[in-house]
């Protein structure tokens, strides 16, 4: 991923205090994806069970700005939101009702098995060792691991920089092994990702070790403040749609989903209300992965 974050700073002070303003430039715009009216599906099926109910429960992030980030209504707003919201519609449930519940890093699998959610849409990395646990439709984007750091810092411009030096990064998560795995850095783990922000900035830690897409939408937040150390990636991140293991029928249903938004621009619509204020370029929709 190339350099991607442009900054809106001559906007934001043309717009002062609007709140209005910060907020969609924070990523927090909305499209609406009408819902199906009564849509049919096989008995049997996930789809049928949740559009007869006429609601869903989505896990996504709550303090991940761009993709998943609770809003002053207490709704989250976000790529992933939009993305989730769209499959809803397919399903003929308005945003209305649709139960957001926040999953961080740690607990996707669980709550997916346990029943807690119905999909989970939070910047979820498809990997062998979750498949064993849950299954994954999608790709619907690609990121990869990146570094953040004190905008003040340059003594780290690559992940082999950080090597016996303490990071930070979500317990749970891909780049948190990765960091310590392949590039030896002592991890300091967190909860969430802004509970990195903190003991970065007071330099606890040198770095913010995940998704670049993550750690942009810190930058773009407090541009002042951090930086990613370097606009290349080192792992590939190719996010999928978290759903019970072995619901195959749902799964092939979501990646169908998936393949309409990329034709009818539901996709291009919710990158570009979202996410896309910040990394202009819109994605093409990755391959899906139909394993
Ligand atoms: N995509 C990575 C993962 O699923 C990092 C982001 C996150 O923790 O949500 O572990």
């Amino acid at each position: 991923m190339k350099a991607f974050i442009t900054r809106r700073k001559s906007l934001l002070v043309a717009a002062g205090a609007a709140l209005a303003l910060s907020l969609s430039a924070c990523g927090g715009g909305t499209t609406t994806t009408p819902p199906v009216d009564k849509p049919s599906f096989a008995a049997g099926t996930t789809m049928e069970k949740l559009s007869q109910a006429g609601k869903i429960t989505i896990g996504t992030k709550f303090d991940q700005p761009l993709f998943g980030q609770k809003g002053l209504d207490g709704k989250p707003v976000g790529f992933d939101v939009e993305i989730g919201k769209a499959i809803a519609a397919k399903l003929g449930i308005t945003p209305d009702k649709i139960e957001w519940v926040e999953t961080v890093s740690a607990n996707r699998e669980p709550f997916i098995e346990q029943g807690r959610v119905d999909i989970v849409v939070a910047t979820y990395t498809i990997n062998d060792a979750r498949k064993q646990k849950v299954s994954f439709a999608g790709p619907y984007y690609e990121a990869g691991q990146a570094l953040l750091v004190n905008k003040d810092d340059s003594s780290i411009t690559k992940p082999e920089d950080v090597a016996g030096k303490k990071v930070c990064s979500v317990t749970g998560s891909t780049p948190a092994k990765t960091i310590v795995d392949k590039y030896a850095a002592e991890l300091v783990p967190a909860a969430n990702y802004t509970a990195c922000l903190e003991p970065l900035r007071n330099k606890q830690v040198v770095a913010v070790t995940t998704d670049n897409v993550i750690l942009a939408g810190y930058v773009d937040k407090e541009p002042d403040a951090f930086k990613l150390a370097s606009d290349q990636t080192f792992t590939k991140e190719p996010y999928g749609i978290g759903l019970k293991k072995e619901d195959t029928v749902f799964r092939n249903w979501i990646n169908d989903q998936l393949e309409a938004f990329a034709k009818d621009d539901t996709y291009k619509k919710a990158w570009e209300a979202t996410a896309g204020k910040v990394i202009k370029t819109v994605p093409a929709l990755p391959t899906i992965d139909r394993y």
